[in-house]
């Protein structure tokens, strides 16, 4: 980059001057200044431009002030021998490369022209707007931070435009979650039902169990518990006598097997079990009639 190359550009590029530096917060300088600054100087430069530039296309959408802006990062570039637009996406500068993929909407917002990830100079993958959060606040967010859009436009990237949310650090990992569930059971004897674990004053809360797993029940069976069912139905031959009795007093009669099972929904009001299945394995060696005589001679 000559001075005098830079000083052509100058020539070739009309820039109005007067209302645009005098809105500008970066200090004009001449051609042979532009072309004596070190890289760094001029990268930092040409990004004021570019902030300069977005913020009164946002500030003044269409108006001549923008056309000089941009004419101005245009012959500023050229002078400083820096090279405009595409050139940009392949640059070294993270920043630079960041910005070339950035396009300026309306009211400040800032939309996001590449994939769904930027790829930092170490390798990192970042989110677009996380990334440009990062940069602008000198941060490292972590997964419990959230930036949550506050301008109504989900693509916008404008960091002053989003509102950073941090999430509570109590989460509750699946083995955490299923280990509580565990040492419960084995305080209790049984597999805990919701009631017993709210009663319990345990922490998550079962609709966070609910939510993690689907059902409190799958969350139990995660845990180990897959006979929960019978577990927690542990039948007895008591149990069976006092169904059969059950029956015999709703219907006034001893039930056939067929009959017994008809009344399914008030034995498990009753927590009672309702299977004839269940009650042959427990009660009269796998016959009903002998189930039956069992249960009458039970019965004052
Ligand atoms: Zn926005």
């Amino acid at each position: 980059m000559s001075a005098g190359h830079a000083a052509t550009q100058v020539e070739q590029v009309p820039c109005t001057g007067g209302l645009l530096l005098a809105l500008s917060p970066v200090p004009p300088l001449t051609a042979d200044q532009l072309a004596a600054l070190d890289p760094e100087a001029s990268r930092r430069r040409e990004n004021d431009l570019r902030a300069d530039l977005y913020r009164l296309r946002a500030e003044r959408p269409g108006s001549g002030v923008c056309a000089d802006a941009y004419n101005r990062l245009a012959w500023e570039c050229a002078a400083m021998g820096r090279p405009l637009g595409a050139l940009h996406e392949n640059s070294a500068d993270e920043a630079e490369r960041f910005f070339a993929k950035t396009v300026q909407g309306p009211d400040g917002h800032v939309y996001w022209t590449g994939g769904k990830h930027f790829r930092r100079n170490d390798g990192m993958q970042r989110q677009p707007a996380r990334w440009w959060w990062e940069h602008e606040h000198g941060v490292t967010l972590t997964a419990y931070d959230t930036l949550e859009p506050t301008c109504g436009e989900r693509g916008c990237l404008n960091p002053d435009h989003r509102q950073h949310v941090r999430r509570s650090r109590q989460i509750y990992t699946e083995a955490q979650m299923l280990g509580g569930l565990q040492v419960l059971a084995m305080r209790l004897g049984h597999p805990p039902t919701t009631y017993d674990w709210t009663r319990s004053g345990r922490k998550p809360t079962t609709n966070v169990y609910q939510n993690r797993f689907g059902t409190w029940e799958k969350a139990l069976a995660a845990a180990g518990f897959t006979a929960y069912r019978s577990i927690t139905r542990i039948v007895t031959r008591a149990d069976c006598i006092r169904a059969l009795q059950f029956v015999h007093r709703l219907t006034g009669k001893w039930p056939t097997r067929e009959g017994f099972e008809k009344h399914r929904d008030q034995l498990t009001a009753q927590g009672l079990p309702r299977s004839g299945t269940s009650i042959t394995t427990h009660l009269g060696d796998g016959s009903w009639p002998e189930a039956v005589r069992q249960a009458k001679s039970n019965t004052d």
